[in-house]
């Protein structure tokens, strides 16, 4: 059978690989891969080197956003053939730590955490995978395809839950949210946002193409300016990675205000900053900077009842390409309306 594979930091290695059938240590649900989402982590993996492939090996098998159909689950597990299913991405290290042992590796302590199709163990982008029960999370067969969206959207469920638990801590009140970049985590976080009644805008350069569109269809105001926002927001979701704005955004939140960080950047420069004033104005309204990724199993669960709260048609707008799976890498290149770009397994 055949999957998607790169030697991590050798694009010119993404390739379709011929791969034996999944091995019975892999977990006891036999899936038939259906479709696989590419995000900016898989094109680090691919360009930059980040993640490593399983100990021995020289490719990585790709593929941590996944959806599939389950051929074969035990009589004792939730599953049944027909289930739609996707797998969760990370495994706990097998010290464990003390977050681990209780299922919180998304806070793993020691970093001996493996992740599939990303750190130390291959993913889901084969025509075939197996995941251990536990780590299968069952979809609701009315999603389809928009399944997919399931990891990502447990990124941004386990972001919503961090900051309504660190809101909680005062009398803080949460009526503006700014989302900054408007890419899929940006617009799921934005959707989650809608669902909680808040005032939303949406911060992203594109000028054209479907962004715009998808976060106006939110009811957010959406602009393309930092200085187009005129109210200090309570709550940042900031889905750039781009350090520079991080420090504009943290200068500018509202008393008790926190600001979650979920985004990434590869780059080494190194930029000037006001690093007193920052600090001033962080203490001075009592606020809040948190980094958030990956997610426990109950972020997955809470991103399947927040997918199904959605507009089904609004999530398929979400959806811009599919690539088949024979030519994959065509997926690591950016296309001005890319929002999220999947790869067919069936094809
Ligand atoms: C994935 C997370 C993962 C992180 C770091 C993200 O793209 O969604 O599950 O923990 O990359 O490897």
């Amino acid at each position: 059978m055949r999957a998607m594979a790169v030697v991590p930091g050798r694009v010119e290695t993404a390739a379709v690989i011929e791969i034996p059938e999944p091995a019975q240590e892999d977990g006891a649900v036999l899936v038939e891969g259906l479709l696989v989402g590419i995000c900016g982590t898989d094109r680090e993996i691919s360009e930059d080197g980040y993640g490593e492939p399983p100990p021995g090996e020289e490719h990585l098998i790709l593929g941590h956003e996944s959806l599939g159909r389950v051929l074969e689950a035990p009589e004792a597990s939730e599953l049944a053939p027909g289930d739609l299913v996707m797998g969760v991405v990370r495994r706990p290290d097998p010290v464990p730590c003390p977050c681990c042992a209780r299922g919180e590796w998304d806070f793993c302590r020691n970093g001996r955490y493996t992740e599939r199709g990303i750190k130390g163990r291959h993913g889901y982008g084969a025509q075939r995978w197996r995941v251990e029960p536990d780590f299968a999370v069952r979809i609701d067969p009315d999603l389809g395809d928009l399944g997919v969206l399931v990891e990502p959207a447990s990124v941004v469920a386990k972001g919503w839950e961090q900051i309504e638990r660190i809101t909680a801590r005062a009398c803080s009140v949460v009526q503006r949210v700014l989302v900054t970049g408007a890419g899929p985590i940006g617009l799921l976080a934005a959707e989650l946002a809608r669902q909680r009644g808040l005032d939303l805008v949406v911060l992203d350069r594109s000028e054209s193409g479907p962004k715009p569109e998808l976060a106006r269809a939110l009811g957010a105001t959406y602009v393309t300016d930092l200085g187009d926002v005129t109210e200090e927001p309570d709550v940042v979701v900031e889905c750039t990675g781009y350090g520079p704005l991080v420090l504009d955004l943290a200068r500018r939140l509202s008393p008790g205000g926190v600001m979650c960080l979920t985004g990434l950047s590869a780059s080494e420069e190194e930029t000037p900053a006001p690093l007193h004033a920052l600090n001033r104005d962080l203490v001075l309204a009592n606020a809040i900077i948190v980094g958030t990724v990956n997610a426990a199993r109950r972020h997955y669960e809470l991103a399947v009842a927040a997918l199904a709260a959605a507009e089904k048609t609004w999530l398929e707008r979400l959806l811009t390409r599919r690539v088949p799976l024979d030519r994959w890498p065509e997926s690591l290149q950016r296309e001005p309306n890319d929002v999220k770009v999947a790869i067919d397994l069936r094809g």
